[in-house]
């Protein structure tokens, strides 16, 4: 997966952990979306490959990381210290461009959902 500028990669080693659609209000005003859909990857599994350099921390919460690229912006890595996460990196799946190993399979934070944001009712939805 690569930002849109072409200046960060990031390679992953399958299997990945999950995929899930995230409704909550962190995810849609940092990403400026109504979802972002998310896989889930532990550490040891995810490598930056290039333009580590380039790559910025906002801390949306406390103890939670959201990592950018500071030329383009885009939105590449998220991590918590939420313990049931704290050992995972999770990535955009938007910004593969090779085939990933799973697809979405829940809706995150649905309660945070706005109306007008697409929901796949065929998912189980959470929180
Ligand atoms: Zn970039
Ligand atoms: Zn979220």
């Amino acid at each position: 997966m690569r930002c849109h500028c072409g200046g960060v990669e990031i390679a992953v080693r399958f299997p990945s952990r999950f995929a899930a659609h995230c409704y909550c209000a962190s995810c849609r005003i940092t990403h400026g979306t109504g979802v972002v859909t998310w896989i889930g990857f532990k550490r040891s599994q995810v490598e930056v490959t290039k333009g580590a350099e380039l790559l910025r921390d906002y801390a949306s919460s406390p103890g939670t990381n959201r990592r950018y690229c500071g030329h383009c912006g885009t939105r590449m890595m998220f991590e918590s210290q939420r313990p049931d996460w704290a050992d995972e990196v999770h990535l955009p799946l938007g910004l593969f461009v090779t085939p990933v190993d799973r697809a979405p399979a829940v809706n995150s934070f649905a309660g945070e959902r706005p109306e007008w944001a697409p929901l796949d009712p065929h998912l189980k939805s959470y929180g």
